[in-house]
């Protein structure tokens, strides 16, 4: 399955890839995702191999603007159609009813699709050009940290996949927010920079993360590891074999450091500085534990996650 990989910087180049069903990585403002023509079952094969996906873990749909959820869903619940309008373009997916144009391995056999209207604008521009439903799940192999900068998705994903498309870096840095509209209230699923408190200026009796039963497939995987052992820690303890991320200053000791201003300085930089980690040959990652307030809490499901991951 070795591919060629092209490094690009036009849209239209790369929408011509995805609407021939290759595959292409792109910039979104979450992480880059890796991106093909989602109404094409053999292009949606392709990405589960590419990344090394377990083929029960969904894909998210991408689609250009809110009209084009109709492309992929036949009977758009009212409490996705408030939160898309409130939200979209930008780092919120909704989970609604599949329509049966979408083939099921998008959704893992699911009855159900995620959608989301990224508004990062090469992502804007390659949805535009390709003017299919684009089915992307974060660019790396599978369990690794998401991409977030076009050299990282290449570290993961050289010959897999035909284009790298490049881009301004992603903003967020960590992914989107997963909310569930299919039940009688909608549920988050996975935390990320839309916060539960936003959601709920919008839709009141929107369910915390854990609030219903129903897990998302995808959070049953490790995810965003890297290869050195993620510490979750409230203060700094340096030593030559270990790096570390956080606001606190610590005392010179770390072989590597990642300081952060705030919240989402932090989301911004985690996933480059475990690839960098990586890169170094550190052992153990110190993370200072951030606060649940705004982007806090979708950090802390990252980090606990990482930290599992990297001990199984
Ligand atoms: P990724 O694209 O790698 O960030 O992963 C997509 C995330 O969205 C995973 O956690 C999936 O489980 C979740 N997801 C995507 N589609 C659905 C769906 N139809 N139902 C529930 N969760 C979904
Ligand atoms: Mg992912």
């Amino acid at each position: 399955m070795t591919r060629t990989t092209r490094i690009l910087d036009d849209p239209e180049e790369a929408a011509a890839v995805i609407r021939s069903g290759g595959l292409v990585a792109f910039p979104t403002e979450t992480v880059y995702g890796l991106g093909a023509d989602a109404l094409n079952p053999d292009a949606v094969a392709a990405v589960f191999a590419a990344k090394g996906r377990p083929g029960d873990n969904p894909l998210i749909v991408h689609v250009a603007e809110v009209s084009g959820v109709s492309l992929v869903c036949d009977a758009i619940p009212a409490s996705a159609s408030a939160l898309l309008a409130a939200f979209s373009p930008g780092p919120l997916t909704v989970v609604v009813p599949r329509s049966d144009r979408v083939s099921p391995a998008v959704s893992a056999g699911l009855d159900t699709v995620g959608v989301r209207i990224p508004g990062h604008p090469v992502a804007q521009a390659l949805l535009r050009a390709a003017g299919c439903p684009v089915a992307a799940p974060s660019a790396n192999r599978s369990g690794r940290p998401s991409a977030t900068t076009w050299e990282a998705v290449l570290a993961d994903l050289d010959g897999r996949v035909d284009a790298v498309l490049k881009g301004e870096r992603p903003q967020v840095g960590i992914e989107s927010t997963v909310v569930d509209c299919t039940g009688v209230v909608p549920a988050v699923l996975r935390a990320g920079s839309v916060t539960l408190e936003q959601l709920r200026r919008v839709v009141p009796e929107t369910l915390a993360r854990g609030e219903q039963t129903a897990a998302s497939p995808g959070t049953r995987h490790p995810h965003y590891a890297p290869r050195a052992r993620v510490r979750m820690v409230q203060s700094p303890s340096p030593r030559d074999t270990a790096a570390y991320i956080g606001w606190t200053r610590p005392a010179a000791g770390y072989k590597l450091e990642a300081p952060v201003s705030g919240l989402e300085e932090y989301a911004h930089a985690l996933y480059d500085f475990f690839r960098q980690c990586d890169r170094a040959g550190v052992a153990e990652i110190d993370c200072e534990w951030p606060s649940s307030s705004g982007i806090g809490r979708a950090l802390q499901d990252r980090l606990r996650r990482a930290a599992a991951a990297s001990v199984a």
